[in-house]
Order: C-alpha cells, then sequence, then structure tokens
C-alpha cells in the first residue's frame, strides 16, 4: 500500500531556532472578518525557519544556493532512515553510523532519526541536541559516494555545546566537494520501521540568492501490515 507521509514541521509561533535565535511573525494582512474581501497574512521569517535545507553557500562564500539546484536534485530516489536512539553521548560520530552500513551502500539520502523529536516542545531541543561530527561527512564521502543529502530530527547538525564542532561539520558537509546538503528540523517520528521509503521529495521555498530555505519535505512510503 502507497501512502505519503510528511517529513516537515508545521511553522507557527512556537516553532523552535537554533539556539533559539530565530525570527517569525505571522500577522494578519487582510481578513474578512474586519470587512476585507479576503483573507491575507504577512510572515517574516529567518530563513533556517522549521524544517529546511542548508545549501552550501551556508558557509562558503561561492557555493551554490538554494536557486542553484534543480528540482531533480532535491528529488532522492533511494532514501533511508538510520535509528540513532540508542547514542548515548552528544555526539553523532563515524561509530554510531558505522553499524548501519549495510543500510547506507548506494542511497543518495540518509534520515538520522536521533528520537531528539520528542523534546520538541522542550528547551533542551534548542540547546542540547546531539551533533554530528565532521568525520562523519568525510567518512560517508569517501565510503558511499551516492550520498547527496543527510536529515537529522535535530534542530541542527550543531548545537550550543559545542559551536566549534557544529561548525566543523557544516563546513565538513557544504564546503568540501561533492557537498553534501543537510535538512535539519525534520519530522521524522511518522515514520515507522513498518514503513519502506520509496522516495523522499524536499520541495524548498524558492527565493533567490539564498544559502537556505524552508522546505516541505514529503515521503512516498510502502507500507507493510
Ligand atoms: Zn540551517
Amino acid at each position: 500500500l502507497k501512502k505519503y507521509i510528511l517529513l516537515s514541521h508545521f511553522i507557527n509561533l512556537k516553532t523552535p531556532s537554533y539556539c533559539d535565535s530565530g525570527i517569525i511573525e505571522i500577522n494578519t494582512d487582510r481578513n474578512i472578518d474586519n470587512g476585507d474581501i479576503c483573507n491575507s497574512s504577512i510572515i517574516r521569517l529567518s530563513n533556517h525557519t522549521g524544517t529546511h535545507i542548508d545549501c552550501p553557500y551556508h558557509f562558503d562564500q561561492s557555493g551554490a544556493k538554494i536557486s542553484d539546484y534543480e528540482i531533480c536534485d532535491l528529488i532522492f530516489k533511494k532514501p533511508t532512515l538510520i535509528d540513532l536512539s540508542d547514542i548515548t553521548d552528544h555526539y553523532i560520530s563515524i561509530n554510531d553510523i558505522d553499524k548501519h552500513k549495510f543500510d547506507i551502500i548506494d542511497k543518495d539520502l540518509i534520515l538520522l532519526r536521533t528520537g531528539f523529536e520528542r523534546f520538541r516542545n522542550e528547551k533542551k531541543y534548542m540547546f542540547d541536541n546531539p551533533i554530528v561530527k565532521a568525520e562523519v561527512f568525510y567518512y560517508l564521502r569517501e565510503n558511499f559516494p551516492a550520498v547527496k543529502a543527510i536529515g537529522v530530527d535535530t534542530i541542527s547538525i550543531s548545537g550550543y555545546n559545542d559551536r566549534e564542532a557544529g561548525r566543523a561539520a557544516h563546513r565538513a558537509a557544504l564546503c568540501v566537494n561533492p557537498r553534501i546538503l543537510l535538512i535539519e528540523d525534520m519530522k521524522l517520528n511518522a515514520l515507522s520501521t513498518k514503513t519502506k521509503l520509496l522516495t523522499v521529495f524536499a520541495a524548498p521555498i524558492f527565493i533567490e540568492n539564498m544559502d537556505a530555505a524552508p522546505a516541505t519535505v514529503f515521503a512516498e512510503v510502502e507500507i507493510n501490515e
């Protein structure tokens, strides 16, 4: 049975941001209840709000921007979900990924599920998330050249507790060829072990010259009951 599952969170005024640094304003522009002819709103967001894609330009002045990507670059036909909910320290390292290496062969998108999403309504989601080590990106590039993007169910691959490691990780992903895109703050709890991922679609808001963009990400899946 084929189904589609949303892997993006809805954006609202409570949407968390990296170290609580984001801006989200959603205001009514026109309102039928107030005598206007229609309803509309004005929204103001940092471009790293909610489920979003980080592009090379985020850390590299000459790196690609979101509008440099073709839509086909953002359709992942060989995605995989790696469950890391058993990690005990604050870092995702090569060792954690290597345990799942047979699930990564030939994959183009790796969704790392830490389970940290369950704290999304708490402050620790913005300040205390697991950090992906830079070494992971070098390891993936060398051993799994098909990988084009990584998705995480945390606010960022970086974190307040070790921003230096987080910056190194961003550079390892975004500043080295072939670049690995990052999809942060994903909704991965809707996927279960009974779900077979077929295709993942990441549809960003295509604003020109942006280093990142909020994205609607969804998966076509097969459910085996
Ligand atoms: Zn970001």
